[in-house]
Formats: structure tokens, C-alpha cells, sequence
């Protein structure tokens, strides 16, 4: 067994594997030595109010800091996580990180307001994963309203265990959101049922609002939905000052994307914060616009 290259611990097994299941080994592997030595990091997305332009969320967003790659988004390491397990001990890391930042945050005198984890389907499969996240707001000391899930359509599949899972969680006093909203398989009906709070409009719809009239239908019929639901809802992926004007004038509650900004590390949420905790004018970010 070859042993002075971590990568190298593959290498007697891969007689009948390809460059890609090899590759795969060795992402896993230097995922787990990663997550020990401490090479993932959070950046923040804000998400900003519609009506008032203000930041009234971050989005808490991994990154993996490679000693040669550089910082890797989590496109290229996600998926191998999620397949090798390693996706558990990586998002309990992330929602304590996040529950961590938010708290400091508060303590700093920021502004209050709600961060957003992702969750993995694996870590939404776990049995104790109500008793997880409840230690981790005990342990942080941030106080449940400031923590909000971003769940994917795939995970209400089994919609009873779904209901228990989500009942739980709200139950705690996080608020859920569904992610990237109208891109899954599943039915609407879960949207009845399931203790949900905001629904996140795919980037797929937003990005070409202008020129497709069909995706312009899409994104007002999901804004009047959650609506007529009683839901809050947000859109993805907004870039330009045209789709601001498009969801302003469909009353879409909130908007996250490049328009407003991309994800920042934390000097830079924290700078923004302070800016806002100083002077509230600088909150408004975004361009006030007629609705
Ligand atoms: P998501 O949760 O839908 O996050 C939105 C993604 O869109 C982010 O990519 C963000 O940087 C990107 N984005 C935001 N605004 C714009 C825009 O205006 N234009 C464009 N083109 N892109 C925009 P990112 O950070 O690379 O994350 C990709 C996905 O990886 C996330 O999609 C989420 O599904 C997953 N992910 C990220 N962090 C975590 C995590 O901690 N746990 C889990 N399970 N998944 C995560
Ligand atoms: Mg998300
Ligand atoms: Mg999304
Ligand atoms: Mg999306």
C-alpha cells in the first residue's frame, strides 16, 4: 500500500475502474481530509426585499479553500459528497457554522436577520435530524427564527415522512423554503400539507423572463400561487434591472441574485451590515424603482 501521497491510496483497487471512478475516490478522500483540516469556508448571499430594496436574509453558501485548486464551488464537490456519505458530517459542519456567524453577528449589534443552510437529501433522511439541528441552536444560542431551510422538491417525494420531518422542524420554530421551485418531479400537493414558508423560484425561469414569454407566464403563475397559498416567495438567479421591474410588478415578495450581489465571503456581509447598522439608507442596495 502506497502511502506518502494520500492520493495514492487508491491506486491498488482500481484494476477495473476508470479514470473517473478513480477520480471520484480521490475527491472523497480529500473531501474527508478536508473537512478535518478545516478547508471548507461559508460565503453569503443576500436576499433582498422587493418593495423597500432592503437585505432581509443571507443564504449561507460552501466552499472548499484546496491548498492547490484553489476555492472550488460547491457544483464540483456537492455531488461526490452526496454519494460517498460525506455529505452528513459536511452540512452538520455548515448549518453549525452558519447558526455560529449569525449569532456573532447578533452579538456584534448587526442588524437581525434569518440565515438560510441548504439541505442535502441524505442529511434530510436522517433520523435525528430534528434533534441535530436543535443542539446546534442550543449549543450557538441563535434563536430559531434566524434559522431557515432550504429543502428541494425531491426530498416531499414520501410526503408522509416529509410532513413528520418538516412538522418537526417548524415545531423547533425554523421556517422551511423550497429550493429552486418548479424544476422537481413532484406533485403540488405536498404545498397544502407540508408546513412550509417561502417558495424559491428557479433561476431556470427567471433568467430569460424578457425574451420567453412562456417563462415570463411561469414566474407570475408561481408568484400568484404561493400567493393565493399564503406563501412568501422569492426569485432566483436576478441579474438585471428588467427582471426587477418584471417581479416588482408581479408583487413578488423578495429577489437573491447577481443584480443585488453574488455570494460574499464574510468581511464583506459583515461591512455590509455595518454599513446598514450605521446608516439604514445604505441598506437600500437595491434601486427603488416604480412598482
Ligand atoms: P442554490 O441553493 O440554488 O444556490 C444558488 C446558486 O446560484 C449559488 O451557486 C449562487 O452563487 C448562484 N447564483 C446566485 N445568484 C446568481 C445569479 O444572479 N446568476 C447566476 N448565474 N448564479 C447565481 P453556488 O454557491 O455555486 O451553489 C450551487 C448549489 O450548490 C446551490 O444551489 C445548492 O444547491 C448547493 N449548495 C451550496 N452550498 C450548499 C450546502 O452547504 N449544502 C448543500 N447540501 N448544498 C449546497
Ligand atoms: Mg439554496
Ligand atoms: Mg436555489
Ligand atoms: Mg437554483
Amino acid at each position: 500500500r502506497v502511502k506518502e501521497n494520500g492520493k495514492n491510496d487508491y491506486l491498488l483497487y482500481d484494476s477495473e475502474m476508470g479514470p473517473t471512478a478513480l477520480h471520484k475516490l480521490t475527491l472523497q478522500h480529500e473531501m474527508r481530509k478536508a473537512l478535518n483540516n478545516g478547508e471548507f469556508l461559508l460565503y453569503y448571499q443576500p436576499k433582498y426585499d422587493l418593495g423597500s430594496g432592503k437585505v432581509v436574509g443571507l443564504e449561507a453558501l460552501v466552499r472548499w479553500r484546496h491548498p492547490v485548486r484553489g476555492l472550488v464551488p460547491p457544483g464540483e464537490f456537492i455531488p461526490a459528497a452526496e454519494e460517498s456519505g460525506l455529505i452528513v458530517p459536511l452540512g452538520d459542519w455548515v448549518l453549525e457554522e452558519a447558526c455560529r456567524q449569525n449569532k456573532a453577528w447578533h452579538d456584534e449589534g448587526m442588524p437581525r436577520i434569518p440565515v438560510s443552510v441548504n439541505l442535502s437529501i441524505r442529511q434530510f433522511a436522517q433520523r435525528d435530524l430534528t434533534g441535530k439541528v436543535a443542539d446546534i441552536l442550543k449549543n450557538t444560542g441563535l434563536s430559531p427564527q434566524y434559522l431557515e431551510l432550504e429543502v428541494t422538491e425531491s426530498m416531499t417525494m414520501d410526503v408522509e415522512r416529509a410532513t413528520r420531518c418538516l412538522v418537526e422542524l417548524t415545531n423547533l420554530g425554523v421556517n422551511i423554503s423550497v429550493d429552486d421551485f418548479g424544476t422537481g418531479y413532484s406533485s403540488f400537493s405536498y404545498l397544502k400539507n407540508l408546513p412550509i414558508s417561502r417558495l424559491k423560484i428557479d433561476r431556470s425561469f427567471v433568467r430569460d423572463i424578457q425574451q420567453d414569454p412562456d417563462d415570463a407566464a411561469i414566474v407570475a403563475a408561481i408568484i400568484a400561487m404561493a400567493h393565493n397559498l399564503q406563501l412568501q416567495v422569492i426569485a432566483e438567479g436576478v441579474e438585471t434591472e428588467e427582471q426587477v421591474h418584471f417581479l416588482r410588478r408581479h408583487h413578488c415578495d423578495e429577489m437573491q441574485g447577481y443584480f443585488g450581489s453574488p455570494p460574499l465571503p464574510v468581511g464583506d456581509i459583515r461591512k455590509m451590515l455595518n454599513s446598514a447598522q450605521q446608516s439604514p439608507a445604505a441598506y437600500n442596495s437595491l434601486p427603488m424603482m416604480e412598482h
